[in-house]
């Protein structure tokens, strides 16, 4: 029978582990495949961990990573899709939002051939604010980067052996994973879902920790926000040049007027802005050039029961590499 690997970051979720657990399980007893489900523990200050290993101690199924400290949730990706082992992955989070029912609809389209089954659910049940944000942020992140980027899919879905292997490819460090996801391309097939809402624990997604994925989704795909502070730039620059040549004709013709006020500390404070937005920009750039030089490992892991040396090490890309005093050998 195939096995499929199914990919769950959990930070903070003792409510949902065994509950997640339990559900998937009640899916695949209806379908012609196993499952393995490998959770990463993200460094939870909870007893997520404790929850995992006892659902290991009963079961070869589950498998998990544990991080030595909160990585975030890509890298908790990253770790999943690296020990996935050949397989094809089904990636959902811990909080059941990615609801377990609709994982015979995803196999039904790895069957029909598809490389990346998506589910995407609507907003239904958010705050209207935040439904508006969301879609405005979409409309114009679509208009600059190149990937496609489309508003309520996520991370949810299944990706086969092959499209593993191309995620896995893209050796960046500083991961996007919504957009590598749509890099990749390859035969893709929607499911649409109705929105589920977290039912324990809370959201890690806080206004801010939003606002900076937002910006990630922007800088990581190409250099056209800096094409656009060159553009933008470049306008206010001519728009300048045309109104200092109109004014000294006036002062040719009329002689000095009374020095504007308005007009100068507008040009001067529009200038400034642009200024800065540019610098800005180029600094989002040069920090992530920054991080890349720096080639550090996007996780460490702290444990782990993947105990298959050789399957690690075929996996294992050379800069993911570390050594534990304790813990496991292969390590
Ligand atoms: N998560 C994680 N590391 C973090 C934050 C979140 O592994 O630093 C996991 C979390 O446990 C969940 C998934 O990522 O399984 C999605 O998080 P959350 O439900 O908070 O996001 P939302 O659904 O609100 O977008
Ligand atoms: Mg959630």
């Amino acid at each position: 029978m195939n096995t499929i690997s199914i990919i769950i970051p959990a930070y903070n979720e003792e409510d949902n582990i065994s509950l997640i657990y339990e559900s998937i399980k009640k899916e695949f007893t209806k379908l012609a495949y196993d499952f393995e489900i490998c959770f990463i523990n993200d460094a939870s200050t909870d007893n997520t961990l404790e929850e995992i290993k006892q659902l290991a101690a009963k079961t070869p199924k589950v498998k998990f990573i544990s991080f030595s400290r909160n990585f975030g949730k890509e890298a908790a990706l990253l770790a999943g899709l690296q020990h996935a082992n050949d397989r094809a992955v089904i990636i959902m989070d811990a909080d059941l939002q990615h609801p377990p029912f609709l994982i015979p609809k995803l196999l039904k389209g790895y069957e029909e051939g598809f490389d990346q089954v998506i589910a995407r659910r609507n907003r239904n049940g958010e705050p209207t604010l935040k439904k508006f944000l969301s879609s405005a942020y979409y409309r114009l992140v679509n208009q600059i980067v190149d990937v496609k980027l489309e508003d309520g899919v996520g991370d949810f879905r299944l990706l086969s052996e092959k499209a593993v292997q191309a995620v896995l490819s893209l050796n960046e460090g500083q991961r996007f994973s919504k957009g590598l996801f749509s890099w990749i391309g390859m035969n893709q097939k929607i499911i649409d879902y109705n929105n589920v809402l977290r039912e324990h624990g809370e959201t890690k997604w806080s206004f801010s920790k939003l606002l900076n994925y937002g910006l990630d989704g922007f800088i990581s795909f190409n250099n056209r926000p800096l094409r656009i502070c060159f553009y933008s730039g470049a306008i206010v620059l001519c728009l300048a040049l045309i109104y200092s040549a109109i004014t000294f004709i006036q002062i040719l013709n009329n002689g000095i007027d009374v020095p504007g006020y308005f007009t100068i500390i507008t040009a001067v404070l529009i200038l400034g802005g642009i200024q800065l937005v540019s610098l800005g920009v180029i600094g989002e750039y040069i920090g992530r050039i920054y991080y890349e030089t720096k080639k550090r490992p996007p996780y460490l892991i702290q444990e782990t029961n993947f105990m298959n040396g050789a399957q690690y090490e075929k996996n294992k890309p050379r800069i993911y590499q570390i050594r534990h005093n304790r813990g496991n050998q292969y390590l």
